[in-house]
Order: structure tokens, then C-alpha cells, then sequence
């Protein structure tokens, strides 16, 4: 059973996403302000976090910045306004990994939710031990990189989009595999949104991210990683 934090400050919106979580059987905790939302993420005991932008004390955006900053890996759905700055949200620097625009379906939020749980519990854990890919030695179990004993940051995105490339080490990987495979729904994202995020990622692998050795561009269809 996964364990759901909301963070809302809207009883109504609060009590009804609560109800709908539990009817799938998923372990809810509340919290109503930033500030408090923060400090339970930072317990680490949860698998998703549905977070609201427009909260009391500290907003959505900073509680995310400051989770990631945290080390804490799990997904962040954030929940916006119309209207809100959609911008910012798919900013990358925020690390949150979606958001959906308020009002929505229950439906719909259920199946985000769902397509990013799999992804999440689906990293395989024969690659967990730690597996050397570049300049990094990953632990995907951990979700953790380091470079010479030192952590390096990378977003669940970046771990989950090396996770699929080395299930498929050697192959030419798609962007349109990796947007269905790492993104799960097509509507948002393009293949533009892969080739940033394999930009940043070779900012991190690479030992020159001019000139790949790692994860190189098959021209006109995506990526192969090389291990
Ligand atoms: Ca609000």
C-alpha cells in the first residue's frame, strides 16, 4: 500500500482528495500549510506527494525546491490554479516531476498518480547494488549518484530515464519510448522535453558533454547508452 502525503489547504479540496485516495486503498496523511508539508516530507516516509502551489506560510513551489534540495526523491505532483505560472512548474530546477491544473477529474489525477507509482517501484534492483555509468556510480535502489564519494543531485526524471537506457544498454532507445516509458501519458511532454533532459544528464555522466562517450545521440530517433 503506498503512502500519499496532500498537502492542501482547502478543507473541501483536502477531505475530498483524502476520501478518493482511500477508496484506492493508498495511506493518506494531511498536512494544511508549507511549512508543515515540508517538515512531513522530510520524514521521507512517503511514496508520492500531492502538493498545492498557493499554501499558507510557504508556497508549493519552495516546499518542492526545498524537498529536492532535501535529498527526498519521491514524486511531486504539484496542483495548480489556472492561470498559475505553468512556466515555473515545468521548470526544471523546481524537480517536481508533474502537475495537474485545478479543476480535474478525480479520474484523471487517479491515473497520474498510478502511472507514477509504477514507474517509481519499477526500477529493477539488479541494476541496485550501484553500477558505474560515466563520471557516476549510480545506486538506483537508493537513488543515489555520487562522483568520487560526493553526491551528485539528479532528479527522479534523470534516474529513471538512465534506468531505461541501461535496461537497454548497446540499443538505440527512442524519445518517444522514453516519453511513454519515463513520462507515461503523451499529451504534455514532447521529444523537446527529452533532449533538455539528456542535456542535463550529460552535463552530470559526461566527462566532455560536448562530446558524448556515454549516452550518445542516434540522429533523428533518440539515444543509446553505452555500457
Ligand atoms: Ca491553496
Amino acid at each position: 500500500m503506498a503512502a500519499i502525503l496532500i498537502v492542501e489547504d482547502e478543507p473541501a479540496m483536502q477531505m475530498g482528495l483524502k476520501d478518493n485516495l482511500e477508496l484506492e486503498s493508498y495511506s493518506v496523511t494531511l498536512a494544511s500549510d508549507g511549512v508543515e508539508g515540508l517538515s512531513k516530507i522530510k520524514s521521507g516516509h512517503y511514496d508520492l506527494i500531492l502538493l498545492d502551489v498557493m499554501l499558507p506560510k510557504l508556497s508549493g513551489f519552495d516546499v518542492c525546491k526545498a524537498a529536492r534540495e532535501a535529498g527526498i526523491t519521491a514524486p511531486i505532483l504539484l496542483l495548480t490554479a489556472r492561470g498559475e505560472e505553468i512556466d515555473k512548474v515545468l521548470g526544471l530546477e523546481l524537480g517536481a516531476d508533474d502537475y495537474i491544473t485545478k479543476p480535474f477529474s478525480v479520474r484523471e489525477l487517479l491515473a497520474r498518480i498510478k502511472a507514477h507509482l509504477r514507474r517509481t517501484q519499477s526500477i529493477p534492483l539488479h541494476h541496485a547494488q550501484g553500477i558505474r555509468i560515466g563520471r557516476l556510480q549510480i545506486d538506483f535502489h537508493a537513488f543515489r549518484a555520487e562522483e568520487n564519494g560526493t553526491e551528485v543531485k539528479l532528479s527522479h526524471k534523470e534516474f529513471e530515464i538512465l534506468s531505461h537506457l541501461l535496461q537497454h544498454k548497446n540499443q538505440v532507445v527512442t524519445r518517444y519510448d522514453l516519453l511513454e516509458k519515463v513520462w507515461g501519458y503523451e499529451e504534455q511532454p514532447t521529444t523537446r522535453t527529452v533532449d533538455n533532459f539528456v542535456v542535463r544528464l550529460r552535463q552530470k555522466v559526461e566527462v566532455n558533454p560536448n562530446q558524448p562517450k556515454v549516452i550518445l545521440t542516434v540522429h533523428g530517433t533518440g539515444y543509446k547508452l553505452l555500457a
